[in-house]
């Protein structure tokens, strides 16, 4: 049948908002006379320029293609079926090659040829796709794609040359911090786990993202789920885990079909569940849909809703590692962090220190939004300066960004400054690394207005359990409230920083041990916002 163009359209959630279904319903429905074929990818990152569509032609070349509408479907046709494609059209991202020989991985095994426009280039250079190479461009329904881009080789050497301890050691020595946002070392979690005297353990996938502007779990599950599969595998191998479960948010319902989808797969053809790949070790993964609360993302919590009991926080210790799900050894990774392990069994832990920092080492997947021209989500190593993500990925000049919101709404808001974005330096401006969203804010946002909105957020997600997260962020929010309409008075500040120093205090879990960083954050380093509220300035 000859050699043939495959057109890749990206699917994922952010593609489909913009359009990206009739798109690929369009190029399906042509008669291609053999010349062309049309699948539905994830996403390739650059959310900004939504629908993408990137084709492969023969050659080993790929046209990307973004702002896709019906009106451009001509030039990708073109380009599918007479290569090299219209180099002038204003919809053609870039070109670029695959570099042969070898398995071909994904974006980062490709050199760019051409850069046209829409700033492809400035998008893509900083960054470093480790674990989301595959995303946009490989079918996330196929498992034999991914087995061709090199997915499953991980599982395979940890299940036939590796010991267990080995592969703990391997995590260890990489110093994989959990990308879920505490960045405890994986490493020693699963070590814990491992050397249990109880012969029940379990490994469970966090996927219950919750942070408004955080869908970096999202984005690899519904571009590459196999890849959280194979890393949830391993780390049931390596502590001796024979059940598995995937905790993922109801709202997410495209990541939950293809996560069935890919859990049925690796049931039929390599026998997911006895004897897989034809060792002896056996494991059954279980999908279990959160009911959507944010505090259920909260692993004691998420392991209440998990045994059929109210969502509700649980004091730790025990940590989830000794003393889990069904009081059994239980590891507890983020999606994030479970993508990352078999790139570290295929690639040794010395490589994987390549990037990122000493203490924060290798790569890490930021999800931009807010007040630039370019969102969406991005892997760097960890350490990458924030002007490198704001100003040259966002798009923005230094004058019109006046600060950035990190880690979510129980991150921080901290001046836009040029700073390396790691866990220690992160912390020491005042905010958390949280899951990875990172949102610039523009000059003429009111810092006091955007503690009040996450204030607002975190108290509607209060599992209500303690009295003082339940009742002080609502009384938080009340003032901010006062406040942001004009009826400050003299001492309101001062009654919302001790609040806001209170509460953490004595709230018993994460969410409102958190929940005041963007008031504490805001009255530190925007006082002056707060004082002109009182005075009647603002
Ligand atoms: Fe629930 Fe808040 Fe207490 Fe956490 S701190 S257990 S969310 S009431």
């Amino acid at each position: 049948c000859g050699p043939k163009s495959r057109i890749n359209v990206g699917t994922a959630t952010c593609g489909r908002a913009a359009g990206a279904l009739e798109v690929y319903n369009n190029l399906k429905k042509r008669d291609w006379n053999g010349k062309a074929g049309v699948y539905k990818v994830g996403c390739l990152g650059g959310c900004y320029a939504e629908p993408l569509v990137n084709v492969r032609t023969p050659d080993g070349k790929y046209y990307f293609y973004g702002n896709i509408d019906t009106n451009s479907f001509w030039r990708i046709i073109k380009t599918a079926e007479e290569p090299p494609g219209s180099k002038t059209s204003p919809y053609l991202w870039a070109i670029a090659q695959e570099r042969k020989p070898g398995i071909f991985r994904g974006i980062q095994d490709l050199e760019l040829i051409k850069v046209l426009n829409l700033g492809f280039s400035e998008f893509f250079q900083p960054q470093v796709r480790r674990i989301s190479g595959r995303c946009g461009l490989l079918d996330p329904e196929s498992i034999t794609e991914y087995a061709a881009m090199g997915g499953y080789l991980a599982l395979e050497k940890a299940l036939f040359t590796l010991k267990r301890r080995t592969i703990i050691d391997m995590i260890r020595a990489s110093g994989l911090r959990g990308r879920g946002g505490a960045g405890f070392p994986t490493g020693e979690k699963w070590d814990i786990a491992y050397q249990s005297s109880d012969p029940v353990r379990y490994v469970i996938a966090n996927a219950d993202e919750g942070d408004p502007g955080a869908y970096m779990d999202r984005a690899l599950l519904e571009s590459d789920p196999h890849s959280v599969l194979e890393g949830l595998m391993i780390a049931a191998l390596a502590v001796g885990a024979s059940q598995a479960y995937i905790f993922v948010r109801h709202e997410y319902p495209l990541a939950v079909q293809l996560l069935r989808k890919a859990i049925a797969s690796a049931r039929k053809v390599f026998f997911l569940g006895k004897n897989i790949m034809g060792s002896n070790f056996s494991l059954t993964i279980t999908l279990v849909e959160s009911g959507g609360a944010f505090v259920c993302g909260e692993e004691t919590s998420m392991l209440q809703v998990m045994q059929g009991k109210r969502g509700e926080s649980q004091l730790r210790p025990p940590y989830p590692a000794n003393r889990g799900f069904h009081d059994h050894p239980t590891v507890i990774n983020n999606v994030e962090t479970f993508a990352n392990i078999p790139w570290i069994i295929l690639n040794g832990a010395e490589t994987f220190r390549e990037a990122g920092t000493e203490k924060s080492p290798g790569t890490k997947i930021f999800c931009l939004a807010g007040d630039i021209k370019r969102m969406g989500f991005i892997e760097v190593p960890l350490g990458t300066s924030t002007q490198v993500l704001v100003e040259k990925i966002g798009a923005v000049d230094k004058e019109s960004i006046k600060a950035l919101q990190i880690g979510g709404p129980s991150g921080g808001i901290v001046p836009y400054q040029d700073f390396p974005l790691d866990y220690e330096t992160v912390a020491s401006t005042g905010a958390i690394m949280g899951s990875g969203g990172l949102v610039p804010l523009g000059k003429n946002r009111c810092m006091v207005d955007m503690a009040r909105h996450m204030t607002n957020f975190m108290s509607s997600e209060s599992c209500g359990k303690c009295s003082i997260c339940r009742g002080g962020l609502l009384e938080l929010e009340a003032r901010l409230l006062v406040l942001t309409i004009g009826k400050g008075y003299k001492g309101i500040v001062e009654e919302i920083e001790e609040l806001s120093k209170t509460i953490p205090q004595v709230s018993l879990c994460g969410l409102g041990q958190t929940a005041t960083n963007p008031v504490i954050t805001t009255i530190t380093y925007f006082r002056d916002e707060y004082e002109a509220h009182v005075k009647g300035k603002c």
